[in-house]
Formats: structure tokens, sequence, C-alpha cells
């Protein structure tokens, strides 16, 4: 086995985390290894057995060069500034150069107690673990930038939440684990020095085109707001409700992280939560580009200190970047729906096309992932699939009909069209009753499901016969979805 650590944040970053260790497990096992994505790292595992992998993705044996920390970062969660968090059941093995260069964070959740682990017991329990996996991998799988899996390994060890679990440990990779939290802990704690500290580390390692900006902060705002208004556009795309978007839940370079109540929406309905701890729908569907936005603004507060040291009128400059996030967010939605929905170029009612077919599919019940599917399938001059999944003929038929315009004035194939349309909206996500399903069959001691969906989720936009149930939503009688942290 193969690893070439390069630890820039433990060698340039003193101060700004914690040395932990893992915990020993008792009796770790390989649930599994994502080889694919090994590959993309330039990790080197064919003499590797799945003993030595357990013992590696357990934190059971520290690799060889791994300087094994703990991230400080602070937060907002649901609105209130938490001062101290950091990782609690989390640990930084290390960092990894690929091939082409991409530098990515090695990180063990669920490996036991940390410095920041207050009253928490740093474990994971095989379920949530499962869940990350399976989830993270399918986003990816969809083009939304995420984290990854590397490993999924059962510690032999029961954690205990409601009731006594199956331990785990996952094994995530990240371009770096840099939040905006990360940003506040420094921020709020000692000021301009450790900011602008962050900030360069941020730049170097992520954006090092900014390195030469007139005011570097300034443009490292000025990005990381673009690549979340993108992030949150994708979100919307695919159904995803991310569930806890806190400030300590907000990766710099525009990756979904933390991946807890997250779930996908089934019947459209712009105010759907599935998270049992969000009892106000704060981070609902429809709530998650104003949260994104909130949440650049406490960005912007975080990185003032070092953006007024360069220049103090480029203060004006960061309130000017906030306040643009609602256009920049819709532009960069408009354009991932006209994708969607077939549309070439930018039709003069476009906006009102989109911002419309919400109203539309809520009204109906309309499944989301479906019906892009059932559109590009009308296109091919079957409407079948869409007439299954309206509750009348003439349901939406307005819309219909002026999507098919709008869709006339490209003078573009319609079979064309269709493949397009296909080829960036999944048929296969991890529908929620299906998951659950599959952890509890993994709880049991059967993986077998789990690996089954796994298959189907990593694959998602090419009809395979054998998979209906797989396409379709929970049963209407299933009765309402929640989700834990
Ligand atoms: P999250 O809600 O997953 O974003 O976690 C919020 C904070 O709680 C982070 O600082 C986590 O590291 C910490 N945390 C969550 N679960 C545990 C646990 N079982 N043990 C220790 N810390 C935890
Ligand atoms: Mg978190
Ligand atoms: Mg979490």
């Amino acid at each position: 086995m193969d690893f070439a650590f390069e630890n820039s944040f433990h060698d340039s970053m003193e101060g700004f985390y914690a040395p932990a260790e893992a915990a020993k497990p008792s009796a770790p096992k390989l649930l599994l290894f994502n080889h694919a994505l090994a590959e993309r790292l330039g990790i080197e595992v064919a003499d590797a057995t799945d003993d030595q992998l357990a013992r590696i993705f357990s934190g059971e044996e520290a690799p060889e060069g791994a300087n094994p920390l703990a991230l400080a970062y602070a937060g907002h969660q649901f609105g209130h500034f938490s001062p101290q968090l950091g990782d609690g059941r989390a640990l930084l093995l290390g960092e990894i150069v690929a091939p082409d260069g991409a530098r990515f964070d090695v990180q063990l959740k669920g490996s036991g107690p940390t410095a920041f682990s207050r009253n928490g017991d740093g474990k994971a329990a095989i379920g949530p673990v499962l869940r990350e996996f399976l989830v993270s991998e399918a986003m990816a799988a969809m083009g939304v930038p995420t984290t990854r899996a590397l490993a999924a390994v059962a510690t032999g060890d029961r954690v205990h939440r409601e009731r006594a679990h199956p331990g785990a440990v996952l094994t995530r990779v990240a371009s770096s684990h840099i939040r905006v939290g990360t940003f506040q802990f420094f921020a709020a704690h000692f000021g301009a020095d450790h900011v602008t500290q962050l900030s360069d580390y941020s730049i170097r390692r992520h954006f090092p085109d900014l390195a030469e900006a007139a005011n570097p902060y300034l443009a490292l705002l000025d990005r990381v707001t673009g690549l979340q208004c993108e992030l949150v556009s994708h979100w919307l795309g695919v159904g995803f409700i991310h569930g806890v978007m806190n400030t300590d839940n907000v990766a710099i370079s525009g990756e979904t992280i933390d991946y807890g109540p997250c779930a996908f929406m089934d019947r459209f309905a712009v105010n759907t939560v599935f998270s049992s701890i969000d009892a106000n729908g704060r981070y609902a569907y429809g709530r998650q580009p104003q949260i994104m936005h909130w949440n650049m603004a406490r960005f912007a507060e975080a990185l003032l200190p070092a953006i007024h040291r360069v220049s103090p009128e480029d203060v004006e400059a960061a309130k000017a970047i906030v306040d643009a996030i609602p256009g920049r967010f819709r532009a960069s939605w408009h354009a991932k729906a006209r994708k969607k929905l077939g549309l070439n170029g930018e039709g003069a009612d476009d906006g009102e096309l989109i911002d419309s077919l919400f109203d539309e599919l809520e009204t109906h019940s309309v499944d989301f992932t479906s019906f892009f599917r059932a559109l590009a399938m009308l296109l091919r001059g079957d409407g079948a699939m869409l007439e299954g999944l309206l509750p009348s003929a003439d349901a939406m038929a307005p819309w219909i009909a002026a999507w098919w315009r709008r869709i006339e004035q490209d003078a573009g194939n319609p079979l064309e069209i269709a493949d397009a349309m296909d080829a960036v909206n999944p048929l296969y996500i991890p529908r929620n009753h299906l998951v659950e399903e599959t952890l509890d069959a993994a709880e049991a001691g059967d993986l077998a499901p789990w690996l089954q969906l796994l298959g189907v989720v990593r694959n998602p936009y090419e009809v395979r016969p054998g998979l209906e149930r797989f396409e379709l939503p929970a049963p209407a009688d299933a009765g309402p979805y929640k989700t834990f942290c």
C-alpha cells in the first residue's frame, strides 16, 4: 500500500488545529473500499488485503506520513453563534496530492473523541456512515460538487444513540475541510492576523489565481460566493435538501459537506423539510438560496478584518458582493434549469417559465425527479410517463404548452434535445424509502441491498431494465419521512 502524504495544513498552520489520535477499534472489518476514488487520488492499494485496509481506515494503524489532527472551527447553528465547535468526531489523517496535482484531505469520521468533542463520543453508527457513503457517491455521479467516500469500516464496537448500534468509520475525501466556520473561529477569537493567514492558505490551496488580485481577500469572498451560488443551484436541480446548512457545514471549496439529515424530495413541495431537528423549516428546500445568502454574509463579516487591512474602501465592495447574491444565484439557477428543461440560448420569458414550474409541480404534487425524464419522453412522442405522473390529463397543460412553444423556438431536433435532457436529469436518485430499507438491512448484517442501491445511483442517467422500482417515489401512504443528524 502506498500513501504519499503532504501535510500542508499541519506544517504551515500551527495553532489552527489540535493534534489528535484515533481510538482503537475492537474488531475492524472492511465494509467497502472505493477503488475508483483511490485510483483518482493515486493511492496504490493493489497489494493490500481487506484486513490491512480495515486497520488503516478505522484508525487502528496510522499510515506512514500521517499527522492526525482535529480542525478548530466555530459556526452559526440554526442562526445562533457557537464560538467553539471543531472536529469532534473527525480526524484529518493528512493530505494526498493526486497524480494531476490536485490536493485532497483524507479524513476519518467516527474514529473517537478529540479535543473538540465536548460531551460527544466522537463515534459514528453504521447507518449514518453508509448513508453518507451512498448519498455522496450519488451526488458525485450527478455532477454535484461534493466530498467523497473512500472507505467504510465496521469497528466491532457498539455506539449508543437512542439505542445501541454497530459502530463504523467513514473515510471522507475533500479538497479541504476549511469552512466558513473556520474563518469565524479565528475572526472571533484572534483577529486580523489569523484571518489573513487562513485566507492566504485558502487562496494558495484552492484559488492560487487570486493571489495577484488587488485585494485577494475581497476576491476570495467573491469566488466563494460564486461557488456557493453554483452549489445551491445544483441542489435545487436534483431536489436535494441539505438539512443543516449551519456555517460550520459550508466548505469554502464549494463542495457539499456534512451529510447528516439530508434527503431528496419525491413529490414536489417547496417547503419540504426532513430533518427532525429543523422544527421551523429554516433549511427547507426552497429556503436554501436565502440561507446560502445569509451564510455568505457571515463569511464576509469574518473576512472583513483582512479585507479592511488591505483597503478600507473595500468594505463597501464586500457589502456589494453580498448584496448581489440573489441576482447571481438566480442567473446560476436559471442556467441550470434551462438545461434540465432542454432550452438552448436565452428566451425572454424563460425566467417566468422556470419560476412558474415550482408552483405547477406543487399544485399537482408531481414527483420532481421523474418529471424531467417525462418531458424528454414527451419530446420523443411518448406521453405515457407524464400522464402517469399527473393527477389528470389537463393538469399542467398550459405550462406544458408554453414549454413546448419555447422548445420549438430553438428549432433543434427534438430527439437530440431529449437525449441532452436525459444526460442532466437523473432517473435514479437515493430515494428515501429505499435508503432506509437498505440501511436497516445493513444494520442487521446484510449489506447486499445497500450495495445494489449504490450501484444503481452511481449510474443515475442511463435507463436499465429491471430497475423500475428504483425510479419510483415512496408509496403515497408511506407517511412523512424524518431524518436525524
Ligand atoms: P454537525 O451537526 O454534524 O455539523 O456537528 C456539529 C458539531 O458537533 C461538530 O463540531 C461535530 O464535530 C460535533 N459532533 C457531532 N456529533 C458528535 C459526536 N458523536 N461526538 C463528538 N462531537 C460530535
Ligand atoms: Mg458538521
Ligand atoms: Mg454532521
